[in-house]
């Protein structure tokens, strides 16, 4: 079963060409990672795909389990069933982060014709996922991000994702601030929640990301394209050789 679909995608950001055509099927049960050199697009491409307002799409479609996921809004999409990490990174005080994951919940379940629950029973199914992410139930009464430590915020992204259960995770694990811990809490989350019911899409920089998460295909982004794709064994290559070759070996072809 195929769940999205990528064909061609062009993207701008201030009227500057930034994707210039991705291409990437994506099914059931699948983990990808799309690596590549530093302002390749990688970022680019996840934030056009939540939707965020200043990436403007000029060509190309992307299927989200038979839907054009370009004509959703950025919450439409996250009820649909695509988690992205960096969607609630904002800080709210005085909002608990509790009562936040008890509304974006109850907002997937209403998205998919289910009743809300009410604050007890969620009580009980937060206090399950807690676990997944070995995380203290205090850190719930706390407002939404505010204060969070790095570890903390990567904690509550996975905890958000156990909770929601999106048919597709895509988590850019940006270039700045991952500690080994956090690659840790990232790894174990995306290891625990990978189901053949649904995907992951792991953008990363880091190949030793790729130490603890075994994907089933690696794809190399550069100059705003996917220029080559192959298996886990790709990021090895990666590793020891660098990303020049792959852009002299081609990006002629592309
Ligand atoms: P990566 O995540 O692969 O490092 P990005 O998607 O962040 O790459 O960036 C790709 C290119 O797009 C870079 O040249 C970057 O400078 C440019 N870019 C990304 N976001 C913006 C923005 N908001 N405004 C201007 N340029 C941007
Ligand atoms: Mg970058
Ligand atoms: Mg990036």
């Amino acid at each position: 079963e195929i769940v999205l679909s990528v064909r061609n995608l062009t993207a701008n950001v201030d009227g500057t060409p930034i994707l210039k055509g991705v291409n990437l099927e994506v099914r059931s049960g699948e983990i990808h990672a799309i690596m590549g050199p530093n302002g390749s697009g990688k970022s680019t491409f996840s934030k056009v795909l939540a939707g965020h307002p200043a990436y403007e799409v000029t060509g190309g479609e992307v299927i989200f389990q038979g839907q054009n996921l370009l004509e959703l809004e950025p919450e439409e999409r996250a009820r649909s069933g695509v988690f992205l990490a960096f969607q609630y990174p904002l800080e709210i005080p005085g909002v608990s982060n509790l009562d936040f994951l008890r509304v974006a919940y109850n907002s997937r379940r209403k998205a998919q014709g289910l009743e809300e629950i009410d604050a007890f029973d969620f009580d009980d199914l937060i206090e399950e996922k807690l676990e997944v992410v070995k995380m203290n139930a205090a850190f719930l009464d706390r407002s939404l991000n505010e204060g969070f430590s790095g570890g903390e915020k990567k904690r509550n992204e996975i905890l958000q994702m156990a909770l929601l259960e999106p048919k597709l995770a895509i988590l850019d694990e940006t270039d700045s601030g991952l500690d080994i811990d956090a690659l840790r809490i990232v790894a174990n989350g995306v290891n625990q929640l990978a189901s053949p019911e649904n995907s992951t899409i792991l953008i990363t920089h880091y190949q030793r990301l790729l130490d603890y998460i075994v994907p089933d295909f690696v794809h190399v982004m550069a100059n705003g394209r996917i220029l080559t794709s192959g298996g886990k064994e790709l990021a090895l290559e990666l590793e020891s050789r660098g990303y020049d070759w792959v852009l002299a070996e081609f990006a002629a072809e592309v």
